[in-house]
Parts: C-alpha cells; sequence; structure tokens
C-alpha cells in the first residue's frame, strides 16, 4: 500500500530526544532523515569550506546565520529523495527560517503534514545531555556549559517557532518522558497510526 508523503518537522529542546525520534520514524516510514546538525558536523569532520565556517558557532552552541541555514535546507531538499517525504531534524531553528520553509515547501507544492514536539522539562534535559557528555557522544558540544547555552537559545530563538506553528494549529505536542519505545508509540499515535513500532 502506497501511504501518503510524510512531511514532517521534529521540534524540542536539545536532549528532548528528537533526533532518535527523526531517525526511527523516517526508517519506519523508508524516508529520508534530514538533520541540520548533522550535516554541519560532516562539513566540520571533512573540513570542508562549510565546515571551517561553522565550527566555532557549533562549538559555542550558537546557532549558524539564517541566511546559511535556508541555503543548505533548499538543496538538500532539492534532491529527488524528499519526494517521498522526509523527517526534518534541527530545522526550522527561528522563526525566519520556518517562514522560509513555510514559502519554500508551498512554491514546491509539498507542504508540511505534520508538526510534532517533543515536551521534556529543562531539569531532564540538563541530566541527559550531561549523561551523553559523560558517555562520550563524540560530540564537541556535548558538555555541561555548552548544553546550558544551548538550552537558552532554544528558549531564546526556537521556542517561537512552536508558537508560530502553535497559531496556525499544525502544531502536535507529545510528551518527551519515557523510555524510546513509549515516546515513539506517541508519536505514532498522533500520526494516526501511520507508523508501526520497529520493535519486534
Ligand atoms: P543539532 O544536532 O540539531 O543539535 O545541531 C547542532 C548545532 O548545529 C546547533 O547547536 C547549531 O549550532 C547548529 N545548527 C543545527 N541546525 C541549525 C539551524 N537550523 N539553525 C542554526 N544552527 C543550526
Amino acid at each position: 500500500m502506497v501511504q501518503n508523503p510524510l512531511r514532517i518537522v521534529m521540534l524540542g529542546p536539545p536532549g528532548a530526544g528528537k533526533g532518535t525520534q527523526a531517525v526511527l520514524l523516517a526508517k519506519s516510514r523508508a524516508i529520508p532523515h534530514i538533520s541540520t546538525g548533522e550535516i554541519l558536523r560532516e562539513a566540520i569532520a571533512n573540513d570542508s569550506p562549510l565546515g571551517r565556517e561553522v565550527k566555532a558557532v557549533l562549538d559555542a552552541g550558537n546557532l549558524v546565520s539564517d541566511k546559511l541555514m535556508i541555503d543548505l535546507i533548499r538543496q538538500r531538499l532539492s534532491k529527488g529523495d524528499s519526494d517521498a517525504g522526509f523527517v526534518l531534524d534541527g530545522f526550522p531553528r527561528t522563526l525566519a527560517q520556518a517562514q522560509a520553509l513555510s514559502s519554500l515547501l508551498g512554491e514546491m507544492g509539498k507542504p508540511l503534514t505534520n508538526i510534532v514536539e517533543l515536551n521534556v522539562s529543562d531539569s531532564v534535559l540538563l541530566e541527559r545531555i550531561r549523561l551523553r557528555g559523560a558517555k562520550g557522544s563524540g560530540r564537541s558540544d556535548d558538555n555541561v556549559e555548552v548544553a546550558a547555552r544551548r538550552l537558552k537559545v532554544y528558549w531564546e530563538q526556537t521556542a517561537p517557532v512552536s508558537a508560530y506553528y502553535e497559531e496556525r494549529k499544525e502544531l502536535s505536542k507529545v510528551d518527551g518522558l519515557g523510555t524510546i519505545e513509549e515516546v515513539q508509540n506517541r508519536i505514532s499515535a498522533g500520526l494516526g497510526g501511520v507508523v508501526k513500532s520497529l520493535k519486534k
């Protein structure tokens, strides 16, 4: 059975588990998982001109410029693999990015189908990021100081993105507490149960 394309944005503060859930969702629907953070980290690892431009910004827990990010996402979404749908993870992170995404997808005739926000309290987030750092995630921005900075940036610059979608009655809020599978099932239920749990 051919399912309708799922064009989804995963929102949520750093440490909410949106990366994990975005990967699972993309796998279960066989659609690309598009993580702007991953694209940037890869550019840094490859020491490309983009990587050299953004490394200090990532290491400080700040946001890369809207212009650069919007160009990057425009290029990524123009690849044919997103015809089947996509899960966006880490974009949009500012109101300007959200507006640019709406008009870009409008031009493409591929509007978003779902916006899911994972909700987790700040104290749980800091603890999760601390544990991730202690386990050695390999991410140079996974330490308590940078985590606190990233949370502050989230509340100042990214929270308005949720409000933007909420005003348009497009936001589904999902409780991000619990096991990976519990959260996955909640997201799936919110999408109308279209996503099968990956657990056998
Ligand atoms: P993430 O893996 O989504 O947590 O992203 C890691 C870092 O990449 C962020 O802390 C930002 O420095 C940068 N980044 C990722 N996506 C964006 C975006 N949409 N806008 C600005 N900066 C971004």
